[in-house]
């Protein structure tokens, strides 16, 4: 049983994923919970706890209540929901965290606390493997990229990922047998300096960014180096994966990894205002069936599950309303327009409708652009 669980820090991977997927317990529990922790939700940090307090109870009641369990079992099951909780309880308004998903299998000796950028619904699960679609549902709504620094007789290859980076080594554990393999990829140093040693070693550079591609499907690449050796060093890199650069820094290899995340981050900024502006064009362009503006339009495509990609001004806080029987969002009160029952308050319909959008596997993005706050701040592109 592991004695703590903390934060996880470094690049969510496939790899990662992977180990997650790969667990089964048959005739056991494993728990994996989806922690809300976003303060938009609930107010402010104090009402962040309380609604986890509330949760970890209801989670502990169902513990209780489970038929066949050994009492060790239900003790170990008590003591994993406290770790889980205490982590979520400390970290509750952490910069940037809206959802934290937490897995915990004791007898593999595995313990994840992943913080999330994007807001997810408070659920849990106890089965014999861990539930991942939330996690993927959250992961969807983000690119990963690969980040490869070279220059003539070094490289280093990274992941960044939701403004974290990770230097990766580990592909080297997967790398055929035939292929040398060095100590550390920083610390690889190719000797002799002729021409033809910098074509070996970019196409061995290129071939890792391939490998890695393979293992972590990122969306974007990123090179680094000085200006004048990067043409050479893209002419080695595969076509698709040419295809897939987006920014190209003049950056030294050994960058320090501070500077390494800025960067990222802006480029990620960059892409994500990029991207929301292509879609409000794509939205633009939508045969007008396909069109939602305005928080009205919007709620009906998300209550018809017909929500493709979500535009959203940031930072827009309206009190609204949520219908608990058939899940319709209002702007106003009054009965639900679509079933009849009464509506519940909530304090930011905004929020409700990306956390709606996100559960419903359609893309979301924050723009803040005057063309949309003339829709209110809100707009959709609709399936079909
Ligand atoms: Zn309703």
């Amino acid at each position: 049983m592991p004695r703590r669980l903390e934060l996880y820090e470094g690049v969510l991977t496939r790899r990662i994923v992977r180990q997650l997927e790969s667990v089964h317990r048959p005739q056991e529990y494993v728990l994996s919970v989806y922690w809300d922790v976003d303060p938009r939700r609930w107010g402010d940090i104090e009402g962040t706890r309380i609604a986890l307090k509330n949760a970890a109870g209801q989670l502990r009641e169902q513990v209780h209540r489970l038929p066949g369990l050994s009492n060790g079992e239900r003790q170990r099951l008590l003591d994993e929901i406290e770790l889980m909780h205490e982590v979520a309880h400390l970290s509750a308004g952490r910069r940037g965290m809206r959802g934290l998903a937490c897995f915990i299998a004791s007898a593999e000796n595995m313990a994840y606390a992943f913080p999330l950028p994007w807001p997810l619904r408070q659920q849990h699960f106890l089965e014999q493997r861990f539930v991942l679609w939330p996690l993927r549902q959250a992961l969807e709504q983000s690119d990963p990229f690969g980040i490869v620094l070279v220059d003539k007789d070094e490289a280093k290859l990274f992941l960044g990922y939701l403004g974290e980076v990770e230097e990766v080594t580990y592909i080297f554990d997967e790398v055929p047998p035939k292929i040398r393999i060095p100590d550390a990829f920083g610390e690889l140093q190719f000797r002799r300096k002729h021409v033809e040693h910098f074509h070996q070693h970019f196409e061995w550079v290129a071939f890792h960014v391939l490998r890695l591609w393979e293992l972590e499907p990122f969306r974007y690449l990123i090179v680094g180096g000085l200006w004048e050796i990067l043409p050479q060093f893209e002419s080695h890199l595969h076509r698709y994966l040419k295809d897939l650069i987006v920014a190209r820094w003049q950056v030294n290899v050994h960058i320090p990894r501070t500077e390494l995340r800025s960067r990222l981050q802006q480029e990620e900024q960059k892409l994500l205002e990029h991207q929301a502006q292509q879609l409000w064009q794509q939205l633009n362009n939508a045969p007008s069936s396909q069109q939602a503006f305005g928080p009205e339009q919007v709620f009906r495509g998300l209550w018809q599950r017909r929500v493709w990609h979500l535009l959203v001004k940031p930072n827009t806080h309206y009190h609204g309303h949520v219908c608990p029987q058939c899940g319709r969002l209002h702007l106003s009160g009054g009965p639900c327009i679509e079933c009849g029952a009464a509506v519940q308050t909530v304090s930011d319909i905004y929020e409700e409708a990306v956390r709606e959008a996100v559960a419903q596997s359609a893309q979301v993005r924050y723009w803040d652009h005057p063309a949309l706050d003339e829709r209110d701040g809100l707009a959709a592109l609709l399936r079909y």
